[in-house]
């Protein structure tokens, strides 16, 4: 298969690296979110990480141009129509990624293949609301997009092997590492990762230490790059919460349970680095 054009579906967090690496390896992106001003601000975060490779002599200002000049941003989703693939990145709700989906599978030609960037719901699901599972599989790739090796393949129950093996040379071609997993809640990397730091929630709760010595223990202790608070607060916890409840529902088991005290800074719009309070406070 021949892929030029990519679509991008929400221009958050991830959205944005996620078009950031395909533009920056040649590929003519279409990123799509819901109002302007999502798109102005995923546009502001490429440019201002290419401007800092570019201050440290890692990329020429030819190639920021060009990566810039690769990316159409628009809210008009009908612009995807030409895509032979699109990487959806729309918030943590299978309700609304089911609606995503069906949209989607409206709009794109037969032969184009529709991934999902989602960090815990079922790729299965996401394929039924489609009347092309054979072409949905997971591409998941890690926060920060474009500084993360990995992108976990998620093979639906009926996710075809030729799907699989474009997106796995896809993977390739941004210069990441695929590693092909099946459909299961969490996948593995979440599955892993968020009890861990759902426990270091919990020390911080039940008062085992404070929020600086659970990371340090982590980070010096375990040779994390960053603690698991930190981290949480790097991947929002909103986002946190939503895997852990789908964990806790869909494996059925209590050591998913979501920590109090994750729920109540969810619901006081404490969400992390996005919204400058988490566990740590962004200036
Ligand atoms: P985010 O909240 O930063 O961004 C989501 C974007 O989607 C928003 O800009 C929103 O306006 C847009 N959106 C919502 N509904 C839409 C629709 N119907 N059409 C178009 N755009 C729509 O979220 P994020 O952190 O970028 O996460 C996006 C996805 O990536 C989620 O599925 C998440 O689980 C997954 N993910 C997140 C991380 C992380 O560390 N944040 C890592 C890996 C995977």
């Amino acid at each position: 298969m021949d892929i030029q054009r990519v679509g991008v579906i929400g221009a958050g967090t991830m959205g944005a690296g996620i078009a950031q690496v395909f533009s920056f390896y040649g590929y003519k992106v279409i990123l799509i979110d819901l109002d302007q001003k999502f798109l102005t601000r995923a546009l502001n975060t490429i440019e201002g990480g290419l401007k800092r490779m570019l201050e440290k002599g890692k990329i020429s200002e030819a190639k920021l141009k060009e990566t810039m000049a690769n990316i159409t941003s628009t809210t008009d989703d009908t612009q995807l129509k030409d895509c032979s693939i699109v990487v959806e990145a729309v918030v943590e709700d299978v309700g609304v990624k089911k609606e995503v989906f069906k949209r989607l599978d409206s709009i794109l030609p037969p032969s184009s293949l529709i991934t999902s960037n989602t960090s815990t719901i079922s790729i299965t699901t996401l394929a039924a609301a489609t009347s092309r599972p054979e072409k949905v599989c997971g591409m998941h790739f890690m926060n920060p997009v474009p500084v993360m090796q990995l992108v976990e393949v998620i093979k639906g129950l009926q996710t075809a092997e030729e799907t699989i093996q474009i997106v796995v040379n896809l993977a390739k071609k941004l210069e990441k590492t695929p590693v092909v997993v099946n459909d299961s809640p969490g996948f593995v990397s979440n599955r892993i990762l968020l009890p861990m730091i759902n426990e270091a929630i919990y020390c911080l709760y039940e008062g085992v230490a404070t929020k600086e010595a659970i990371d340090t223990v982590m980070k010096l202790g375990m040779n994390h790059p960053m603690g698991p608070l930190q981290l949480a607060d790097l991947i929002g916890l909103d986002i946190c919460l939503a895997i852990l409840n789908v964990l806790y529902q869909d494996l059925g088991d209590p050591k998913y349970r979501p920590c109090p005290l994750l729920k109540k800074m969810v619901a006081a719009g404490y969400l992390g680095r996005k919204t400058k309070k988490g566990f740590y406070e962004y200036g």
